[in-house]
């Protein structure tokens, strides 16, 4: 007899006694919004089922890589199709050749590409590049970006040594004299400035660069010699069809991508300027699945894709949309709401809610009411997304608006 599909509340506890806590990083059941399922069942287009068969409209889009829709027909296909041919091979297929050569004609700044699994390898890769070819040892970070989980970057420090995170040095972001004040403070040691393509921090509201901000990034790299590394792991793909600074005219030495290259499939690439070319040659990075070619099968579909659908303005139009509908109901309800970021890429917060209350009690109702929000971190549309799906966001955003008042009542 086939097995009945267990519960979300039974796989947490099954879970628990088998991974530690329950599930790891930013999916640890303590980071999980109350109320919220752990475990999923399926996805299509722009819904996701939790496992106890629960639909919503998927507005977190897997934490970003699914940029077209779960299940993009073309990209299956092609997925598929390479599958049949052969992924994990003693070496890379032949479409790696292809999918690089996309890369370095659709990406502006872009003269070579190398590719990985996760955006950290790309960070990662990323850095230990600009270090060889400077011979230099400072980065420079801003204060509270994230670039991943590896021990230089993780934003919790168990497990990790001083050492770790030794020649770095903070800026914070769009503050211009911070950023000269570290570059002073690193001397003639800089190696690389890495920059995430908007302020999209945990819990904060998220800003764009200011092109006073990035263009003075770019001089200050030009003058001291070093590498200026965009972690376009993010936002690529979602803002722009090139890298995303490339609205600002700034282009980077390195980008770090990831999430939305494959529409799903775990893929990763850095991709950088001819004056890199030669430390990425010499520097020793790599991984067991690296080279796999379905995932690379997929992004070359993914990246065709996005152009014939415009997604990127599609995405920004229903962004849109939702933000007004949103701004509206806000208003109507006499509720205090920031929305911050690119439109396709929003985040709500509430006035003075330091404690979260408001932000939970919003996105539990709405969650209820058919909508997966997150109340802390920013959120992604996708181009398979409609416009009835916008509204049910709004019908249930209503809810959440509701549940808002009644806290205050
Ligand atoms: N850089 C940025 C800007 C990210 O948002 C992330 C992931 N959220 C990473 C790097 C790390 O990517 P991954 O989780 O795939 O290692």
């Amino acid at each position: 007899m086939p097995r009945a599909p267990a519960s979300d509340a039974t796989l947490r506890e099954r879970a628990l006694r088998v991974v530690p806590g329950g599930m790891w990083g930013h999916l640890h059941a303590q980071r999980l919004p109350q109320g919220y399922p752990q475990f999923f069942a399926r996805a299509e287009a722009g819904h996701i089922w939790d496992a106890d068969g629960r639909e919503y409209v998927d507005l977190m889009c897997s934490w970003g890589p699914i940029v077209l829709g779960h299940h993009d027909p073309v990209v299956d296909a092609a997925a598929a199709r390479q599958a049949a041919l052969g992924d994990c091979l003693n070496g890379p297929a032949p479409v790696m050749v292809e999918l690089a050569e996309r890369l370095v004609d659709r990406i502006p700044h872009a003269d070579w590409a190398m590719f990985q699994k996760n955006g950290t390898d790309a960070t990662t890769a990323c850095v230990t590049i600009a270090r060889a070819a400077t011979g230099r040892r400072v980065i420079l970070v801003a204060q509270g970006s994230y670039h991943g989980a590896a021990p230089w970057c993780t934003p919790v420090p168990a497990g990790t040594t001083d050492t770790d995170r030794a020649h770095q040095l903070r800026f914070r972001y769009n503050d211009v004299a911070s950023l000269e004040a570290a570059a002073d403070a690193a001397g003639d040691d800089l190696a690389a400035v890495i920059v995430t393509a908007f302020r999209h921090d945990n819990v904060v509201d998220q800003e764009m660069p200011t092109p006073e901000f990035a263009l003075a990034m770019r001089r200050l790299c030009d003058r001291r010699g070093a590498a200026l590394i965009l972690d376009d792991v993010r936002a690529g793909f979602r803002l722009h069809r090139g890298g995303s600074w490339e609205g600002l005219g700034v282009r980077p030495d390195l980008s770090a991508w990831s999430k939305a290259i494959a529409n799903g499939h775990a893929l990763a690439a850095v991709t950088g300027s001819d004056a890199l070319r030669e430390a990425a040659s010499r520097v020793f990075v790599t991984g067991s699945f690296w080279c796999a070619a379905v995932p690379m099968a997929a992004a070359l579909a993914t990246l065709q894709r996005l152009d014939e659908l415009d997604a990127v303005a599609h995405m920004e139009r229903l962004g849109r949309r939702l933000r007004e509908g949103l701004a509206a109901l806000a208003a109507q309800h006499r509720v205090g709401l920031r929305q911050s970021g690119p439109v396709q890429m929003p985040l709500f917060l509430f006035d003075g809610d330091a404690e979260f209350r408001q932000g939970s009690a919003f996105c539990r109702a709405a969650l209820e009411a058919g909508a997966y929000l997150h109340p802390r971190h920013n959120m992604f549309l996708c181009a398979a997304h409609t416009d009835s799906d916008m509204d049910r966001v709004l019908d249930a955003a209503d809810a959440g608006f509701r549940a808002v008042r009644r806290l205050a009542a």
